[in-house]
C-alpha cells in the first residue's frame, strides 16, 4: 500500500510484527518497529525521503562506511501520554547535533524537513509501536553513513540516512560501579569527541571490557592529556554532587554536548539547586569522598536519563558513595521524565507534539 503523508511516500509492510511483541516485557532497543525512514544522498543532493518496511540494507563491500568509518547517529525517544498524544523531547536539538557531527566527518548535512517531516511521518505510521507503560518509550535511532563505493581514502559520494525505532522498556541498569580511567582516552583536543560518531564507541569498548574484567560496569573518562580531569561517564555526561552543589564538566572538543545534561542544568537551577559548570579534578572527588562531602555521582543521557553511580575505583582503591534518601538523581529524573511524558507543565518549551 503506497500513500503520501506530509509529502513523504509511505510503503507499508504487508507483514506487521506487532502482534508478536510482548509490550509488557520490553527490553532496551532489541525489537524493532515495522517501518523505517530512508533517504539517500547522491548526485550531490539529498533525495526524497520515504517510509519503507524495516529491513536489511544491502551495501557494496567497498562501501566507505566499512573502511573509513564515516558514520554518525542520534538517540531520542517518543512518548505516548494517556490521551494517545505523541511527544518528542527537544527534537530540533538532535537534528542540529546530527549535522554538527556530520560536518566533522565530512558527511553532507541534512535539510531540516527531511529529518523532522521524516521523523513525524514515521512516528505516525508506527504509532501503535509507541509503548504507553510507565517508564517505556519508543527509542529512536537516526543515523547517517557512507554508502558510496571505492577503496580510495576520501569522503564517499553517496550516503544513507535512516531512522529506525525500537519500543523499549526502561533502561535501568541498577546502580553502577565505575572505574576512573588512567590509561585510555575516548577523545582528544581537535578530535571527534564532541560528535556522535560511531567510531567513538568502537574506541571505548576495549577499555570498558578491561574495566568489566576488574569488576566495574563502566569507565569514567578523564582528559587525554593528564587524566586528572573528570569528563564523561561511559556514553553519558557526568554530574557530581559535592555538599548541595551539582558540578558538571564544560563541553569542549572532547565532551559531547548532551541534551539531557543541558536540560538537567536548567531544571536544577530552576529549582534552586546550585549548579557549577567547571572543570573537576579526580583529586577533588577523592578528597570529597574522604571528607564526606561527596554525596552523589550520576551519568546523564537519553537512554537511561539518569544513571546513579554507587562506587568508583581509582588507583586500586574503591570509594563507596553514601546512600542518599533524597537524592538529586531521583528528584531530577522524575522532573525531567514528567515533562517528557506530559505529566507536568513544561515551562521551558521542551516538549514537542507530533501531529
Ligand atoms: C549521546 C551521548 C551523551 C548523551 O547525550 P544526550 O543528548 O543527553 O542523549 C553523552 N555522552 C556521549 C559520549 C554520548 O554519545
Amino acid at each position: 500500500m503506497n500513500a503520501l503523508i506530509n509529502d513523504i511516500a509511505v510503503i507499508k509492510t504487508k507483514h506487521s510484527k506487532i502482534n508478536h511483541v510482548d509490550f509488557d516485557s520490553l527490553k532496551f532497543g532489541s525489537v524493532f518497529s515495522d517501518h523505517m525512514l530512508e533517504c539517500d544522498y547522491k548526485d550531490g543532493k539529498w533525495q526524497a525521503p520515504k517510509v519503507v518496511p524495516y529491513g536489511p540494507v544491502t551495501l557494496d563491500p567497498s562501501a566507505k562506511i566499512f573502511h573509513y568509518g564515516q558514520s554518525v547517529f542520534e538517540g531520542m525517544k517518543a512518548y505516548k501520554d494517556t490521551n494517545d498524544t505523541i511527544w518528542l523531547f527537544r527534537p530540533l536539538d538532535n537534528f542540529k547535533r546530527l549535522n554538527i557531527s556530520s560536518k566533522r566527518l565530512a558527511i553532507p548535512e541534512l535539510p531540516e524537513h527531511v529529518f523532522m517531516n521524516g521523523l513525524k511521518t514515521l512516528l505516525q505510521v508506527d504509532k501503535n509501536w509507541i509503548p504507553k507503560k510507565e517508564g517505556s518509550s519508543l527509542y529512536i535511532r537516526p543515523f547517517v553513513f557512507a554508502s558510496g563505493n571505492g577503496f580510495h581514502a576520501s569522503p564517499a559520494n553517496a550516503y544513507k540516512f535512516i531512522i529506525a525505532t525500537a519500543p523499549s522498556g526502561s533502561y535501568f541498569s541498577g546502580e553502577v560501579s565505575v572505574l576512573i580511567e588512567q590509561t585510555y582516552s575516548r577523545s582528544a583536543n581537535g578530535g571527534v569527541g564532541f560528535a556522535k560518531a560511531g567510531g567513538n564507541y568502537a574506541g571505548q569498548f576495549y577499555p570498558t571490557q578491561l574495566a568489566v574484567e576488574k569488576g566495574f560496569q563502566q569507565v569514567i573518562w578523564t582528559d587525554d592529556n593528564t587524566h586528572e580531569y573528570i569528563e564523561e561517564a561511559g556514553a553519558m555526561n557526568i554530574f557530581v554532587r559535592i555538599n548541595d552543589t551539582l558540578i558538571t564538566a564544560p563541553t569542549s572538543d572532547r565532551i559531547l554536548d548532551g541534551i539531557t545534561r543541558k536540560s538537567i542544568i536548567e531544571l536544577a537551577e530552576s529549582k534552586g539547586i546550585k549548579v557549577e559548570v567547571r572543570k573537576l579534578t579526580v583529586n577533588e572527588v577523592v578528597e570529597a569522598s574522604k571528607n564526606g562531602s561527596l554525596k552523589e555521582m550520576f551519568g546523564a543521557g537519553t537512554a537511561a536519563v539518569i544513571s546513579p553511580i554507587a562506587s568508583f575505583g581509582y588507583k586500586n582503591v574503591k570509594y563507596e558513595l553514601p546512600k542518599q534518601n533524597d537524592s538529586y538523581a531521583n528528584y531530577l529524573k522524575k522532573l525531567i521524565t514528567d515533562i517528557q511524558t506530559n505529566k507536568a507543565e513544561d515551562p521551558f518549551g521542551w516538549r514537542y507534539k507530533v501531529e
